[in-house]
């Protein structure tokens, strides 16, 4: 007899994890395997996000974020130098964690908090909920996708023996090379190696003691060559990871390679321990489908990315943030054909523009190589200083770019979804490190604060919200009944605050379970029915005039 589960994820990194406590959280029962056994050997991820933290805060785990183990006063700044003891060029100066305010378009912040730290409070989430199971050292070996389930070879990695496991819905989140992927037979396209990078893990606990440029997160390292290192605080303590950076070419450096490196970058021999080395290559690739048949992908699995812009788990709990509702309407009957396939439609953009941004940072990061700093900002004259200070306030502007991304964080849209109604507004341009809220059907629905002290965003979750807005708002009656008509969970609720009509613009406004814009209007669609069956994914969104005929 085989195992039967509605919903298998494969991989329990933080995407993996992420998932299975969404669905937990909307009480769908699933089962994670992860060929590993839990331990994180080299933490990749450490920056959580702005909207991870505000998907934390629906699942009530962000002060567990807020509790983790990084010091909260653990000065952030990116500090850009020739080395250690050499001179510094340049600065941006980041307060610790917890002294960082939000944005004014969130009630939440980013975090720093490495991924041992993370996916332990992903797990501890996923695992609360009695209809989550998770089983570790449990690889995927094979999967046959059929009409009305799939069905899986599991290998128990002590033991070798293998077993199968029958699934509604199979969802590869199984990182970069993924093995769900690869039998969809999905292929992904863009470029394969933007750098081959070795990551050092090594841990020094009177490491800032040892040089001129105090405590930091990150130091970018610049030589007669351009860009070369970068050295990041991992826990805010005793570890840090060193990036040999690397070009296009490939390379396997050697032990030799990395203690030279950690001599060139502190200007003399220092003690240290070398905890793990992981040789990796930087790519830029997104898959060309989202899904195929009963078989689905999510973040690394669906797009590789580089790290600069701290875009790539964050990229990927968006999606699992996305499929986690559409798997539940479609298990409980009230999601439409449509409703998975929107998952592709919309997150893909999402990964292709993300994945380009990285891309557009790592240039910035390396353009160094191309404008290679004069030899006098090595020199130890005072003639150098200006010629440093020159060379530093370019590179540092340049670098703006990467640390200030809220218009990606945020401003992710899903405007041409085939399960989001337009409202014939023309869309704003996406933003880069600005991000102003918009509740144009696709975008995040803004957040405001509440006398109470909520947000609005603490109104949106399990179901489909419908916000009546202002004191003349209509009773929006006719999309109550037909989304119980059609058994889809809505709740409706009243705001009348001005500054709340000034952020949504309408004063019906329908709000998706992943507190994504779905429709709004000034008045009741003349045919709910039909808004209600589009955005459930029953009958996707077709022309102009359907849309003109029922609204
Ligand atoms: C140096 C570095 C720094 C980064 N910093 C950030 C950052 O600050 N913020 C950010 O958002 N992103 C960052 N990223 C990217 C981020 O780490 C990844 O995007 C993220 O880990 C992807 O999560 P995932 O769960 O999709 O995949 P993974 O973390 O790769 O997890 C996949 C899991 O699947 C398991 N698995 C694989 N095959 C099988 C199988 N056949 N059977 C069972 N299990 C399987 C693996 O063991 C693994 O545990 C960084 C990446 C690097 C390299």
């Amino acid at each position: 007899m085989s195992e039967h589960t509605p919903v298998l994820i494969v991989g329990a990194g933080p995407v993996g994890l992420a998932l299975a406590g969404d669905l937990g959280w909307r009480g769908v029962p699933c089962t994670v395997i992860e060929q590993g056994d839990g331990r994180i050997e080299q933490p990749k991820m450490d920056l959580i996000g702005v909207r991870t933290m505000e998907f934390c805060r629906r699942w009530g785990i962000a002060d567990w974020v807020r509790d983790a183990p990084y010091p909260g006063d653990y000065p952030q700044d990116c500090v850009f130098v020739t080395g250690l003891n050499g001179f510094e060029l340049g600065r941006e100066r980041f307060p610790g964690r917890a002294f960082e305010a939000s944005p004014p378009q969130s009630p939440q912040k980013r975090e720093r908090a490495p991924q041992d730290m993370f996916d332990p409070i992903l797990k501890r989430f996923a695992e609360s909920f009695d209809c989550v199971t998770l089983q570790y050292q449990t690889a995927l070996v094979s999967f046959a996708d059929g009409p009305d389930r799939v069905e899986a070879t599991v290998r128990d990695t002590r033991s070798g023996t293998t077993r199968t496991l029958t699934a509604a819905y199979l969802v590869g989140a199984d990182g970069a090379s993924s093995a769900v992927r690869e039998g969809a037979g999905i292929a992904m396209s863009g470029n394969p190696a933007l750098t081959y990078t070795t990551n050092v893990l090594f841990r020094c606990a009177d490491f800032p003691s040892l040089h001129r440029m105090g405590k930091a997160y990150r130091f970018i390292f610049i030589g007669p060559e351009g860009t070369w290192l970068t050295i990041v605080a991992i826990n805010g303590g005793d570890r840090f990871r060193m990036s040999i950076v690397g070009t296009p070419d490939k390379v396997n450096h050697s032990e030799d390679d990395i203690r030279s490196a950690l001599r060139r970058a502190m200007g003399r021999d220092f003690d240290y321990e070398i905890l793990s080395v992981m040789r990796w290559v930087r790519r830029e690739l997104v898959a060309d489908r989202y899904g195929v048949g009963r078989v689905f992908i999510a973040g690394d699995s669906a797009h590789l990315m580089s790290p600069t812009g701290a875009l790539g788990m964050n990229t990927g709990i968006q999606d699992a943030v996305d499929l986690g509702w559409k798997l539940d309407a479609v298990l409980r009957g009230w999601g439409g054909a449509e409703l998975l396939h929107s998952y592709g439609s919309e997150r893909r953009p999402v990964a292709l523009r993300n994945v380009a941004a990285s891309t557009e940072n790592l240039g910035r990061m390396l353009s160094t190589r191309d404008r290679k700093p004069p030899p006098e900002v090595f020199a130890d004259t005072p003639q150098a200083d200006a010629i440093r200070a020159d060379y530093g306030a370019w590179f540092t502007e340049t670098m703006r770019h990467e640390w200030f991304m809220n218009g990606f964080h945020l401003g992710y849209r899903y405007d041409d979804s085939p399960i989001v109604w337009p409202d014939g507004t023309p869309a704003p341009p996406l933003e880069t490190s600005t991000y102003t809220q918009t509740a144009r059907p696709g975008a995040r629905a803004p957040h405001v604060a509440l006398p109470d002290g909520r947000s609005t965003l603490d109104l949106f979750g399990r179901g489909f919200t419908l916000l009546r807005i202002g004191p003349n708002a209509p009773s929006g009656e006719g999309l109550m009944q037909a989304a119980a008509a059609a058994g889809v969970p809505i709740r409706a609720v009243a705001l009348d605050r001005p500054e709340v009509g000034d952020a949504y613009q309408r004063a019906l406004v329908l709000v998706r379970p992943d507190g994504h814009v779905a429709w709004r209007d000034d008045a009741e669609p003349r045919q709910p029915a039909a808004v209600i069956d589009a955005v459930r994914g029953a009958k996707p969104i077709a022309g102009a005039a359907q849309l003109e005929a029922a609204s």
